[in-house]
């Protein structure tokens, strides 16, 4: 039996874990304030309190200091990830550039790719065998005279036609003659000298591929707003590209907050944490198609944070971790709301990653990723992967998860939609998942052993053994 932990992985250092209950927070009005919510419930929002005292930007008169309250806006699951669909779809890639064909490989193609013959380009034998008029053998046996062989890449004239009472030895991948319109698997023929001995019927059209079955010349093969994969390249090389327009690759600021985060090469104090996710964020932007521009980190201060937010808008998008709970040096929505932010949510019913918010000002998307790890890991997949997609020029694609077979029982608490780092084990078609044994959202080496999460419903208590679960493959 395994224990999911309950709700409150994001509190980190700020809240023990196995608390329902956990302050909600509101995005700060333009004069940097911001108003808490402690929820009791799901439902309930109640004890609005002022939280005073953060530093003030330059510029900023202590008349401003009046407190308006705001409403959090924490979706589910589900709409917060449409609500990043939705905003994700008025991207426009930048610009394009030529690159060659292996290079290709992980961008976004920029232009739709064109069928150059037909394809295949004459009809193709599917096996080894021998090409035949497939109404000849309407009985079987029937003995053929064999009046030639036909290799892969043999020239036309020097291929034979095939009559009524003849055939020819044919090989996978070479043209079908002209007379034939099937191909008798070699497995089922005796050779006798220049004679063959065919013991079963074929259907016309049997063993042969028709030309331009799979594509006709001129046809689209590969639409543009494609990431390009193995498939796609066998498609660029057999149209003969070997230079390939494909989108530029998007710029990434990753901005690590917090004023116990130490860079690596550093030795940290006793009660500082070296920065970890500046450098997995970087990791899932890069294979994710982007080019990380990872930013210094910056302290829990206002007036730095706004320096290199605003440096971080300088790229295509933004992602922050962490100052995005709600501590009173969580300053990264005070911050974001005096540079006009607008905000789409404030938080979202999963878990790990709760407090994760999402907005734009500047023309650019930002994130703000809970700054526990795991947390941190789990909403760049849930959330900001369509905005880089988008920015990438990709076709948006909605989020499957696949499933596997339960190993032991899960027991947690309703609430929120959870993503628990896991294990899928189990060969070929017994794929089988159960959880890591994680101390929470701060548990990265746990996470680093798992390969996936399973995905656990907001109104399940408890999944018994046996169930298929579904599960985000990482
Ligand atoms: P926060 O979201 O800022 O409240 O941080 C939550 C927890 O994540 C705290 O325990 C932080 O020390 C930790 N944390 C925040 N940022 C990072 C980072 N860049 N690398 C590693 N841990 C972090
Ligand atoms: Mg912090």
């Amino acid at each position: 039996m395994v224990n999911a932990k309950s709700s409150n992985e994001d509190t980190g250092s700020h809240g023990g874990p196995g608390h329902e209950n956990r302050f909600l927070r509101a995005p700060s009005d333009s004069c940097g304030n911001t108003e808490k919510t402690q929820t009791t419930s799901k439902e309930a929002i109640a004890n609005t309190q002022p939280l005073g005292d953060f530093s003030l930007l330059p510029g900023l008169s202590s008349s401003c200091m009046a407190t308006v309250p705001k409403q959090s806006l924490i979706l589910s699951f589900e709409d917060a990830r449409h609500r990043v669909e939705e905003q994700a779809a008025k991207l426009r890639p930048g610009g394009r550039e030529r690159v060659e064909l292996l290079d290709s490989a992980g961008r976004v193609l920029a232009e739709p790719i064109l069928a150059d013959r037909d394809f295949p380009p004459f009809p193709r034998a599917a096996r080894d065998g021998y090409a035949v008029r497939s109404a000849v053998l309407a009985s079987v046996p029937v003995t053929l005279e064999v009046i030639g062989e036909i290799k892969a890449g043999d020239e036309p004239k020097n291929i034979p036609a095939i009559g009524p009472g003849t055939t020819a030895a044919i090989m996978t991948g070479a043209a079908a003659p002209s007379g034939a319109d099937a191909v008798v698997m070699v497995e089922y023929t005796t050779r006798k000298g220049s004679r063959v001995e065919i013991a079963r019927s074929v259907g016309a059209g049997d063993n042969i591929v028709p030309t331009g079955s799979e594509a006709r010349q001129g046809t689209i093969l590969l639409e543009a707003g494609l990431r390009v994969d193995e498939a796609a390249i066998a498609v660029l090389a057999s149209v003969g590209k070997n230079l390939v327009d494909v989108f530029r690759r998007p710029n990434v600021a990753i901005l690590a907050t917090g004023d116990e985060i130490v860079g690596i090469e550093a030795a940290p104090g006793p009660n500082q944490i070296r920065n970890s996710n500046s450098y997995s964020l970087a990791a899932q932007a890069h294979k994710a198609g982007a080019i990380p521009v990872v930013l210094p980190v910056a302290p829990d201060e206002a007036g730095r944070l706004r320096v290199l937010i605003e440096q971080g808008f300088e790229s295509d998008m933004l992602l922050l971790s962490g100052g995005v709970s709600a501590g009173k040096y969580d300053l990264v929505e005070q911050v974001l709301t005096d540079l006009h932010a607008e905000f789409f949510f404030t938080g979202a019913q999963i878990q790990p990653g709760r407090p994760v918010v999402f907005g734009r000002t500047r023309g650019k998307f930002f994130f703000g990723l809970p700054g526990n790890p795991v947390s941190t890991m789990v909403t760049f997949e849930l959330f900001a992967r369509p905005v880089l997609d988008a920015l990438s020029g990709m076709k948006p694609r909605a989020l499957t998860f696949l499933r596997a077979r339960l190993k032991s029982d899960i027991k947690t608490k309703t609430g929120l939609k959870r993503f628990l780092p896991a294990i899928v084990s189990g060969e070929f078609e017994a794929a089988e998942v159960e959880l890591a044994r994680w101390q929470g959202s701060g548990d990265i080496a746990s996470t680093a052993r798992a390969n996936c999460y399973v995905v656990i419903p907001p109104d399940r208590e408890r999944i018994p053994a046996g169930e298929w679960v579904p599960v985000l493959m990482r």
